[in-house]
């Protein structure tokens, strides 16, 4: 494809395909790799990141060739739109991307920038790693006990969009269809009222659960919980419950993965699960915000619908130390966008004050996606070295009275020469 405001590198090749229709890319040791830097904070964090993914990059024998994207107020001011088609193609032809974070005009008519990509390119799952790094201030007695991965689902429920706004006839509308024609007639209260739909289907439940406990049966780990609110929503949310469950059951044999009977209402403790099976369960959404506090160290891999997992992964995020540190990526198939859990924090963007770890980490796992784990293990040491020798961002600096606070890009600085020590 041609392209018309974006440079292309002059080097480098494409990550391809290795056969479509199956899972696998071919990776080159030298990939063209589109970059948003993003609004607010990500003019610090954006360049910060780069620098610091393209120095562990080349410290374990390899290159990666920027392809600089617009979007938000970077699109704006180049082509007078928040989303260019050549933004979302660009990242359609190469496969693999990262971005910043953007920020969602205020307003009738905005969706936001992020859902729209993650929809457009059916980035259907959304995969946000926890786990703690020494060094980083946490309110948890036991912070090291949380190393969870969670799997939001991240194209349908009430993030779909599929809403009217009070007062108008659209509304007016679907209001009439649900009282009249579906018997909903005492329902809704009088008035202007907002509707909005929260679709929840087969395919999009059962790739999702797929996703996580694949990443569960070839990461070694335990166990897969599905996190709903099913008692109350039972069409959607516990419909996502028994779709998971299916999956469990019907696609995997016994004794790779077991599916726990009840676990929605009974302790597990007493099941027999064949040994180094990944057992699957379900869980109240409301009741695991508690747990994951209270019984951190029982919970390993989470699937959820799109709020829920909204929601949960930035409270696991604090409980790691907070936004500046927490990483993700969406995946769909044979595709990675990987992007902080952050979002443009408006009110520290062009101070040169932010946290790039988080971007810095969705680095790691757009490179693990490519199979660069020895350049993610690389990049994670080098982060860990740095924070645990006392050099941070402003955010971690108020929670730690020992450290020495830097701006971001001394900070970003500070983790290439542990690069260079590193490696
Ligand atoms: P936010 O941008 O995540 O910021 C909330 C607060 O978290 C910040 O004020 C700051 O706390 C802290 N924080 C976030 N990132 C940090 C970093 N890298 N380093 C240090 N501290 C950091 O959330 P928001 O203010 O609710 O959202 C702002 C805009 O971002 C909205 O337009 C929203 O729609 C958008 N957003 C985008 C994405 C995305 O692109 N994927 C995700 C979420 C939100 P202190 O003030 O305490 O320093």
């Amino acid at each position: 494809m041609s392209y018309d405001k974006v440079d292309v590198p002059e080097s480098g090749q494409k990550i391809t395909v290795e056969a479509e229709g199956e899972e696998g890319l071919h990776v080159p040791e030298d990939p063209i790799i589109p970059i948003i830097h993003g609004d607010g904070i990500g003019q610090d964090v954006g360049p910060a990141a780069q620098k610091v993914l393209e120095t562990a990059a080349e410290a374990t024998g390899r290159e990666v060739n920027w392809m600089r994207l617009y979007a938000g107020e970077s699109a704006r001011e180049k082509y007078d739109e928040n989303l260019p088609d050549e933004t979302v193609e660009a990242i359609r032809e190469h496969r693999v991307a990262i971005k910043g974070p953007l920020t969602t005009p205020v307003g009738a008519g905005f969706r936001s920038l992020n859902v729209a990509l993650r929809q457009t390119l059916d980035l259907y799952a959304n995969v946000r790693p926890t786990y703690y790094l020494d060094g980083v201030p946490s309110p948890m007695k036991a912070p090291e006990e949380m190393d969870m991965v969670t799997f939001r689902e991240n194209t349908e429920d009430v993030y779909a969009g599929i809403e009217w706004e009070a007062g108008t006839d659209e509304a007016e509308q679907v209001r009439e269809f649900v009282e009249e024609e579906m018997g909903f007639d005492e329902t809704m209260h009088e008035g202007p009222i907002g509707l909005g739909l929260k679709p929840i289907s087969e395919k999009g439940s059962k790739r999702l659960v797929r996703e996580a406990i694949d990443y569960a049966i070839e990461n070694d780990r335990d166990k897969v919980t599905l996190v709903h609110k099913g008692n109350i929503m039972k069409f959607t949310e516990g419909q996502f419950g028994e779709w998971g469950m299916e999956v469990a059951e019907e696609e995997y044999p016994d004794e790779e993965v077991f599916a726990a009977p009840d676990s929605l209402w009974e302790e597990q403790d007493e099941v027999d699960i064949p040994e180094d099976a990944v057992m699957v369960e379900e869980r109240l959404a409301d009741a695991m915000l508690q747990w994951m506090q209270l019984r951190t160290d029982e919970f390993d891999v989470l699937a959820m619908p799109n709020l829920n997992g909204d929601y949960l992964s930035d409270a696991a995020g604090a409980q790691i130390g907070g936004l500046g540190i927490a990483p993700g990526a969406n995946f769909g198939d044979n595709r990675c966008l990987a992007e902080p859990v952050h979002g443009s924090a408006p009110k520290r963007a062009g101070q040169d004050m932010a946290n790039p770890t988080a971007l810095i980490l969705s680095g790691r796992l757009m490179f693990e996606y490519l199979g660069w784990d020895d350049t993610g293990e690389l990049i994670r040491d080098a982060v860990e070295e740095t924070i645990s020798s006392g050099t941070v961002t402003y955010d971690l600096a108020r929670q730690r009275e020992d450290a020495e606070k830097v701006g971001t890009s001394e900070y970003a600085d500070a983790i290439c020469e542990n690069i260079e020590k590193l490696s």
